[in-house]
């Protein structure tokens, strides 16, 4: 059952693969610079023809994803910090955490964006089985 060649899930995902052939990439750009473009989409796969937006507005529901993901990333961001530097409101270091965790996640936040798409897409696009969409499409 097992298929040696198919690429493994979390790297595609990670590299932003096409999620029905993990080879071909999702966004025009590799980098997110420049960030007027960095969520230009091929309208296919270059590699298989897996289409990417599924149907106008497809992306809509990724601003919920980006918001879901930022808010995991404060989280996380005041987690290491406490456990780090401790927080507390004497010494002002609960202001410095919230300071920094914004500076992260909006540094972040072209990357998130692109990630929610890709994390999005996953979830409708499984490995291998994209043909019949583009049967469709
Ligand atoms: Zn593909």
């Amino acid at each position: 059952m097992a298929d040696n060649n198919k690429p493994a899930l979390v790297p595609s995902i990670l590299t932003m693969k096409c999620p029905n052939c993990r080879k071909g990439h999702m966004f025009s750009n590799k980098s997110v610079f420049p960030l007027s473009s960095m969520l230009q989409m091929p309208e296919k796969c270059e590699v298989c023809g897996q289409k990417f937006e599924l149907e106008v507005g497809f992306y809509y529901g990724t601003g919920y994803v980006s918001y879901a993901l930022s808010v995991a990333l404060y989280v996380f961001n005041f987690a290491w910090y406490w456990v780090l530097i401790g927080l507390s409101y004497e010494d002002y270091s609960i202001f410095y955490a919230l300071g920094t965790s914004t500076a992260i996640v909006l540094l972040l936040q072209p990357w998130l964006m692109r990630i929610s798409r890709v994390l999005y897409l996953y979830m409708f696009v499984k490995y291998g089985k994209g043909e019949r969409l583009k049967a469709e499409g």
